[in-house]
């Protein structure tokens, strides 16, 4: 049995424990191994549809995905050019109460520097020919926002990192994790590797390996659906878009492809076994919503459909940071189903702090609202309510 020791050891190989490695390694931090029973996008990063917009109900958030789109731009224009497109991001409603919050978000975007925009009626059938907007009383575009493929994203991270000196181990279940007297200790069937730094960045998993060493944390995972659409006719480049009225959005995929997405569940899911294809009432929810919105995708046929398990927080925000009475154990998680849009820019926080790049208090200020110490324990249990809203607080109506 081979032991090695690390400074930091990373659990996870999605977007976020990917993405956290390169920048570790990037700053020269110290050796770093990244973990992960399975392959490297396995999990929500390798499902989800890459939406990456600027309309979100915190200032923070806005910064964050804003450093990871500038960087998502920056690395897939160097190594896959297809994984990135700059091609906007708008939503609508036709309800009156909804208008009114549409209105708030644009006041708080605007003043948060976010370029937005009012389309017209008129506007929006340019820009999705497909759809019909006779009724609709209220939108908001984005067009600086982009999509990424986040699987695509996540190999470049890892890719990135592995160039800059990380180590990988894939594939090996984990036997026991364990905290002793030299910091923590990973056991696989093949190797022990100990370190001083442990980080778990284990998406919807987080939760039952912080319970497994006794540190929990506010987490719930939840499922979220997807599918792959083909219409009848390839539609021109348009926009990311949501219809704020069924909560169905949707972006260009490939050529002559359509993703949309909702299907979003208010209870928890275990990541080791859930339902992992799309729901027929998920399936019939997008249908009508196509034919009622989108006459021209009315007729698509489905080409597949699939749920990923996301992870909510008690108060919406991820949970990232040294995690309160667990020296060495620090986290990267809590991501409430905006874990790509955030991954690139909060992983560089991140990085800043246990590299020791920025001063410690200027480097945890810069994490937020998302710094770990606001929790202590896993707390009552709650429901998990998706991260993509309109509304700010813990109870939004959109
Ligand atoms: C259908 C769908 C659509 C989505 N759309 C968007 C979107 O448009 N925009 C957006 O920003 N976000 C979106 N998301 C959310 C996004 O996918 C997640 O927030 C993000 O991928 C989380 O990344 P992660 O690295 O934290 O977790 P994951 O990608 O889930 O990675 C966790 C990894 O941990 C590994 N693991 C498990 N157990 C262990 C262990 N014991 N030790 C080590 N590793 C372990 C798993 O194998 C997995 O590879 C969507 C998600 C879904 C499902």
């Amino acid at each position: 049995m081979e032991s090695a020791s690390v400074d930091f050891l990373v659990l996870g190989a999605g977007i976020a424990g990917c993405a956290l490695a390169y920048h570790l390694r990037r700053r020269e931090a110290g050796s770093v191994l990244v973990y992960d029973p399975r392959t490297p996008a396995a999990g929500a990063s390798g499902r989800a549809a890459g939406v990456v917009t600027e309309q979100l109900w915190d200032r923070w958030d806005v910064e964050v995905t804003r450093e990871s789109h500038r960087e998502y731009a920056e690395l897939c224009q160097r190594w896959e050019p297809d994984a990135f497109q700059s091609n906007g991001f708008v939503r609508w409603t036709t309800d009156a109460a909804c208008a009114e919050a549409l209105d708030a978000a644009r006041e708080r975007l605007h003043g948060w520097g976010v370029r937005v925009e009012e389309p017209s009626s008129d506007e929006l059938a340019r820009w999705v020919p497909a759809g019909r907007f006779d009724d609709v009383r209220a939108a908001l575009a984005t067009p600086h926002d982009a999509c990424v493929r986040p699987s695509s994203l996540t190999t470049i991270y890892a890719e990135g990192a592995r160039s800059h000196g990380a180590t990988f181990d894939f594939g090996v279940p984990m036997e026991k994790l364990a905290q002793g007297p030299d910091g923590w200790t990973l056991h696989t069937a093949t190797r022990s590797v100990t370190t001083s730094r442990l980080i778990v960045a284990a998406g919807a998993w987080s939760k039952e390996l912080l319970r497994q060493i006794d540190h929990p944390l506010p987490l719930a995972p939840y499922r979220t659906q997807a599918a792959l659409l083909a219409p009848p006719v390839a539609p021109e480049p348009f926009p990311a878009v949501h219809d704020l009225d069924t909560d169905v959005y949707l972006r260009p995929e490939g050529p002559g492809r359509i993703l949309g997405g909702d299907g979003t569940e208010s209870h928890e899911s275990d990541p080791e076994r859930f339902v992992t294809g799309g729901d027929p009432a998920f399936l019939a929810h997008m249908a009508e919503t196509l034919a009622g919105r989108f006459p021209g995708w009315a007729e698509s046929a489905v080409v597949g459909s699939w749920a990923g398990v996301c992870t909510a927080t008690p108060d919406r925000h991820p949970i990232v940071g040294d995690v309160a009475a667990a020296p060495g154990l620090t986290v990267f998680t809590g991501l409430n189903g905006f874990g790509v849009m955030r991954a690139g820019g909060i992983a560089r926080r991140l990085a800043d702090l246990l590299a020791d790049s920025a001063p410690e208090a200027e480097a945890k200020a810069a994490l937020g609202p998302a710094w770990a110490g606001r929790f202590h324990g896993a707390g009552p249990p709650f429901a998990p309510r998706p991260g993509f809203t309109l509304e700010p607080g813990d109870q939004p109506r959109w």
